[in-house]
């Protein structure tokens, strides 16, 4: 095999490669309603073509009046010539002395400025009267004071969340162009896999990765789509992942990309398509592979379910959130790190952590002892992966670290 791609690349180099080919294949944009758009990366900035509040209305409930009345008739009672909810306006038209007992949201009379409320007045008759000290244009919501036309109140590149969308909701707007979801195929291969739920051989495992990588998907809002596990035998792989590279925008596999015997997969990018960098200097996660053939990206994850974990979280994403510019970076938290770790290779570690938040909302991170890239259980059993940084040697407890969240504090 030859070498023109770059190989044993420092994490941050595969950050910028990911980056650039992610870039350089972005995917295309559709409209998507609001009820269905949340968590969907916004492919246009919005300019508002309208003001919010779009009239002037009652922040409260009470009295809507003008203010210059207020000297002499809020000792001996203003008259109530009506009342005015919230939405048809009823074409009141205020005098001397007189108001209208009004709702919030609702459309101020004409003539009125100001909103008396109701908890400091006291109703008889037909008029009431103010124990409190009104303000010239209390409790007004004026036109515009939240936005003006022409705001830009989203930017291409944003993900959609709940409060992002209702202010879309309410400038009127029913639909939003986003970036289309990549399609996403999925591959775990080895010839010792065996389907969950099925009775074991000799030298066989459960398939782990295949539900741990769907997994990873949906919670990123995909379908991806699993493929039967794939025997370690070239000329299958070749005609499944031939398949699957006119069919997806990403197709993901693990196992099969070490420099094993039965390691076929970049041989296979390599005669069909190309591959972008082979081996990230990180642990777990060293062997990663990055291609492409034709329009479709190819990621080969390690077959170890920690380094599937790793790989995914810290780059896997990275990918996809590319694909659709995203703009917004993944939150990185910094935790205080509760036990001195010694570190004795050089490669950037995503080391399994138990990341805890107490009730004065400090972060700490508890390292778990167990090593291994296999060793499933210490993930499951913990909620972040702890960045220790490249270079060998002790790093002391206390020291601050960044963290990569997952599980509980994944969302
Ligand atoms: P490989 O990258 O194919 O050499 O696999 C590395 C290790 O991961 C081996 O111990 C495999 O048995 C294991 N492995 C590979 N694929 C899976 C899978 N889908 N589920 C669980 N373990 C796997
Ligand atoms: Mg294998």
């Amino acid at each position: 095999m030859n070498s023109t791609y770059p190989q044993r690349i420092s994490f941050s180099d595969a950050q910028t490669i990911i980056d650039d080919v992610a870039a350089a294949n972005r995917l295309g944009v559709e409209r998507v309603p609001l009820a269905r758009s949340l968590n969907r990366v916004l492919a246009e900035d919005i300019i508002s073509t309208v003001t919010l509040p779009n009239f002037d209305n009652a922040a409260m409930d009470g009295y809507a009046l003008r203010a210059e009345d207020l000297n002499e008739y809020a000792k001996t009672g203003f008259e109530i010539i009506g009342e005015q909810f919230a939405g048809p306006p009823k074409g009141f038209v205020i005098e001397k002395g007189q108001c209208v007992r009004i709702t919030t949201g609702a459309m101020l009379p004409e003539g009125t400025d100001t909103i008396a409320i109701k908890e400091d007045s006291s109703e008889e008759q037909g008029s009431v009267k103010f124990h409190a000290p009104v303000k010239f244009g209390s409790n007004i919501r004026r036109a515009g004071e939240d936005v003006a036309i022409d705001d830009n109140i989203a930017k291409a590149g944003q993900v959609l969340k709940a409060a992002r969308i209702s202010l879309l909701a309410a400038v009127g707007l029913h639909d939003v162009a986003c970036a289309t979801r990549p399609t996403v195929a999925i591959f775990t291969s080895g010839d010792e896999l065996q389907a969950p739920g099925q009775p074991l051989q000799a030298g066989q495992i459960y398939d782990s990765n295949r539900v741990l990588l769907q997994n990873l998907l949906i919670a990123e809002g995909l379908e991806p789509v699993a493929w039967p596990v794939l025997p370690d035998d070239p000329a299958r792989i070749e005609t499944a992942l031939r398949d699957a590279a006119f069919s997806f925008d990403v197709v993901i596999t693990c196992g099969g990309v070490s420099a094993g015997e039965k390691d076929y997969l970049p041989a296979f990018l390599e005669q069909h398509g190309q591959i972008h960098f082979w081996k990230v200097r990180m642990k777990p996660g060293m062997p990663l592979l990055f291609g492409q053939v034709g329009k479709t990206l190819f990621l080969g994850l390690p077959g170890n379910p920690v380094s599937v974990l790793a790989t995914f979280l810290s780059l896997g994403r990275r990918l996809l959130d590319g694909l659709q510019g995203r703009a917004e970076p993944r939150s990185l938290l910094r935790a205080q790190l509760s036990q001195s770790i010694t570190k004795q290779h050089a490669r950037l570690e995503f080391m399994r952590g138990d990341l805890h938040i107490d009730n004065q909302g400090m972060i700490s991170v508890t390292p778990n002892a167990a090593t291994g890239s296999h060793r499933l259980r210490a993930a499951a059993e913990s909620n972040a992966l702890i960045m220790l940084p490249e270079g060998e040697g002790n790093i002391a407890a206390g020291a601050m670290m960044r963290v990569l969240p997952y599980g509980r504090w994944l969302s």
